[in-house]
């Protein structure tokens, strides 16, 4: 989706794990509370949100990932989206049975085993049973607050990953949520690359490249255009070296004939006077 619709993922776990990770006063406050299953405080995630959204790469759009979790949170989105004049388009519910998540938890920490990646301290089955304690009591009644508000669309979380990224972008399409082309090329003009990255790199080639295809023209015509103006001399020279040849040679032979003709006429009268 973020590729699809040139907007960002902003996802709540992910900011609290690198604060964790960092150990910002944020991150030392919600440690504890993520590794037992717990939710972090609203007030905490609101205002991480609240900074997220005012950062350029957001001006797009974005999408909330675990975003909000509980019925404050969403109040406090609501009042948020309001002061920064934006508007939500979709709510999107990924149903899957519980019993379903906890193969993909397991999946999850082998794939990140593989790669060599810090296994999350909440992907045990004992948390993963509080996390779903919490999701119970504390988020599920959003889908109640959102369909009220006509803005939940339910997806089967239970289909393979791209049937549902599928199913996502048809909803969103049948809301007048997205008009993908626009707004990828939109998201690509807003988003210039930054400098010293591959991307940037790549980009200053095809600006070279097509510089030079639009001087091209330009010199081309300029080259072109001095062949115009350098042939031209050349024909005025080659007409003017015609003119002097005729005027050289016709012209005194043309003379030399009349002259004779006269002389020839004046001779005849004076013989005829005699
Ligand atoms: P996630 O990566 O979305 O599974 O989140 C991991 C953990 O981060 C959760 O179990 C919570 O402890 C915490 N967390 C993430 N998002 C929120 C949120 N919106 N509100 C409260 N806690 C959150």
């Amino acid at each position: 989706m973020v590729q699809r619709y040139g907007i960002v993922q902003l996802s709540t776990g992910e900011m609290l794990r690198a604060a964790v990770a960092a150990g910002t006063p944020v991150g030392l406050k919600a440690k504890e509370i993520m590794a037992s299953g717990g939710l972090v405080p609203d007030d905490v995630v609101v205002g991480i949100i609240s900074d997220r959204i005012d950062q350029p790469d957001a001006r797009n759009g974005f999408i909330l990932d675990g975003f909000p979790r509980t019925v404050p949170q969403a109040e406090a989105l609501d009042q948020l989206l309001k002061q920064k004049h934006l508007k939500l388009d979709a709510v999107i519910e990924l149903r899957v049975n519980e019993s379903a998540l906890l193969s993909r938890v397991e999946t999850r920490v082998a794939q990140m085993r593989e790669r060599g990646e810090e296994i999350r301290a909440d992907d045990t089955p004992e948390v993963l049973t509080k996390r779903l304690a919490s999701y119970r009591s504390q988020t599920e009644p959003l889908i109640h607050y959102y369909s009220e508000r006509r803005k939940l669309s339910t997806i089967d979380g239970m289909m393979a990953i791209d049937e549902v990224t599928g199913a996502i972008h048809r909803q969103l399409v049948a809301l007048g949520a997205t008009e993908p082309k626009v707004r990828a090329k939109s998201a690509a003009r807003a988003a210039p690359a930054k400098k010293g990255t591959k991307q940037s790199a790549a980009k200053a080639k095809t600006a070279k490249k097509a510089a030079k295809t639009a001087k091209k023209p330009a010199k081309s015509a300029k080259k072109a255009a001095g062949k115009a103006v350098k042939g031209t001399k050349k024909a005025a020279k080659k007409t003017v070296k015609k003119v002097a040849k005729k005027a050289g040679k016709k012209a005194p032979k043309k003379s030399v004939k009349k002259g004779a003709k006269k002389a020839a006429k004046k001779v005849t009268k004076k013989r005829a006077k005699r």
